[in-house]
């Protein structure tokens, strides 16, 4: 799917590694994230120790990956990534931990998904670069204090509000990303084009940041499409074999089924059931999932920030709500109303 939150193969994966902002000078927007990260990086560096542990929240493809590896750039510190589901019991946290090298920098992606068991054990790991390891079982269960070397760990999660109070409070830092904007959507593209030595017209570029849901991954992924269809569909000769415009942009869209908002099929799954089974709501969020065969986690924190964003949907206490804009948009009558 062009707007899955996740790369979808290797290629891809590999598409978006070239496309990395190194730097936080290369990296787009996020303006003031950037400053407090810059400033908490300068800081741990003049005092010669290791930087707070930070944690980073928002949708997927906005850029936390990166903002990880960059911390790790930046202070000049080593990188070692891991995810919440590879981290099924304790032991796998404390394999992970005592293998750290001194001031290396711990990326965990989906920490919220992480075991409870391992949780905890990573609050006095966070806190005291400690951790007890429990050695036997029943009445002759011991534990074993191990020291660690010191780390900054960088904590990702789609939602903040996931986390344990305890382990939330054990970030020095946290930072929300936001959607991007046109304008800095526009740049991220403008850099890929240049790093994949591709000939875009501006307005194709335009058209692109705004149908990719705020989201740079997904910019990236259709200008990627975009290339694709170029190059097997343009008849120019010469230098402009290849070149991307506007016309270019619009079959592209149309054949990977992203509408003029940037809504993917998901997206407009949710609303038309909103809307047509619901009546517009207010309808809870797992009765909404159920309707649409996905995870209420995904509805949640996937498809319901950008929603909320464009205001299509509001999330009220008594359930999501379809705003007047979402009737228009999708051009359903609502029941018992007419439109004149
Ligand atoms: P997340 O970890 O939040 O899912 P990533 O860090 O993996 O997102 O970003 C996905 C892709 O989007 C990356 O390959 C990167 O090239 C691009 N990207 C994300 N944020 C930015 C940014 N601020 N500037 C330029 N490119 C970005």
């Amino acid at each position: 799917d062009i707007v899955s939150p996740a790369p979808e193969s290797e290629a891809e994966l590999a598409f978006e590694g070239a496309l990395r902002p190194r730097s936080l000078a290369e990296f787009v927007g996020q303006t003031r994230v950037r400053g407090q990260l810059q400033l908490l990086l300068q800081a741990a560096s003049l005092q010669n120790r290791t930087p707070d542990h930070i944690l980073l929240a928002g949708p997927p493809g906005l850029g936390k990956t990166t903002l990880a590896m960059i911390v790790a750039h930046e202070s000049g510190r080593s990188l070692r990534m891991s995810s919440g589901p590879a981290i099924q019991h304790a032991g796998d946290l404390a394999a992970l931990l005592s293998s750290l090298v001194p001031g290396e920098v711990l990326f965990i992606d989906e920490i919220h998904r992480m075991a409870r068991s391992a949780e905890e054990m990573l609050y006095l790991a966070m806190e005291d670069f400690r951790i007890d390891i429990m050695v036997g079982k029943g009445a002759g269960a011991t534990s074993i204090p191990l020291d660690l070397a010191p780390f900054t760990l960088v904590g990702a999660t789609t939602r903040a509000g996931l986390l344990p109070n305890p382990l939330r409070d054990r970030f020095g830092f946290t930072a929300h990303l936001e959607f991007y904007d046109d304008a800095e959507l526009e740049r991220v593209l403008e850099r890929a084009a240049r790093l994949l030595e591709l000939d875009v017209d501006r307005g194709a570029l335009a058209e692109i940041a705004g149908r990719c849901r705020g989201t740079p991954r997904i910019a990236n992924r259709l200008l990627r499409r975009v290339r694709d269809y170029a190059l097997v569909h343009t008849s120019g000769s010469g230098d402009r074999r290849g070149a991307v415009g506007l016309d270019a942009v619009h079959a592209a869209l149309e054949l990977y089924d992203v509408d003029e908002l940037g809504l993917d099929r998901l997206d407009r799954a949710v609303m038309k059931i909103l809307l047509e089974r619901f009546d517009g709501g207010p309808v809870g969020l797992n009765t909404l999932a159920v309707s649409v065969g996905e995870e209420a986690e995904t509805i949640e924190s996937v498809v319901e920030p950008f929603l909320v964003r464009i205001g299509l949907l509001t999330r009220t206490p008594r359930g999501r709500v379809a705003t007047p804009a979402a009737w228009r948009h999708f051009g359903v009558q609502r029941a018992g109303q007419t439109l004149f």
